[in-house]
Parts: C-alpha cells; structure tokens; sequence
C-alpha cells in the first residue's frame, strides 16, 4: 500500500469522533451510524486553556472525510493531525507519516 492510500484509508476508517472518545475524553458523548459521527454539542478543546467548550468536528462532503476545529485556539484538521496534536500534548513528537503509520497499525489490529 502507498503512502498515499494509507493516508487514504485511515482518514476514511478512523473517525475523529472515535479518536476522541477512545483516546482523549472517554465520556464524550456522539451520536451517528456508521463511520460518521457527529458530536451532538461542542466539548472543552483539549488542547487550550478551555472555558467554554468551542472544540467540534464535523463530516466533511468536499474532502469525505471527518475533520475537527477549536474556535478558541485554532487548531484544526484530520483525524492524522489529531493524533500528531494529541501525541505532542502527550509529550511525544512525532512525524505525519508516522501518525498515518500508527493510526493504520491501530486499525489493522483492532488495537483502537
Ligand atoms: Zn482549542
């Protein structure tokens, strides 16, 4: 598989709703069938000085896959951006290509 069709696949099988709720805030609550998940209200951004939550994902029809948005700090992107933005608050700075890597291996072998 090339870089590019795991890019690929990833962003279509690893939601970020489901990102979310397996790895950074368990009791978020979503609702949706199949891989597309939609937050029923915002949540405190894991990634600012939050007050009032400003942090969404959506479905995005353009790109056809689910992408995420803080209005508060800013940051933003796919379910890959997620996981680099959330492996560096983590303490661990890792590469794109790394991040698609990681995400594939966890979808390979259901480990998610
Ligand atoms: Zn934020």
């Amino acid at each position: 598989m090339s870089d590019f069709d795991m890019k690929q696949y990833v962003c279509e099988k690893y939601s970020v709703g489901e990102y979310v709720n397996s790895k950074i805030i368990p009791s978020v609550h979503y609702t949706g069938t199949n891989r597309v998940i939609t937050m029923t209200k915002p949540i405190i951004c894991p990634f600012h000085a939050d007050t009032k939550p400003s942090f969404y994902y959506h479905y995005d029809e353009k790109y056809k896959k689910e992408k995420f948005k803080c209005f508060g700090c800013g940051l933003g992107g796919d379910v890959i951006d997620l996981h680099r933005f959330w492996s560096f608050k983590c303490g661990r700075k890792i590469s794109f290509k790394q991040a698609v890597v990681e995400l594939y291996y966890e979808l390979q072998t259901g480990s998610r």
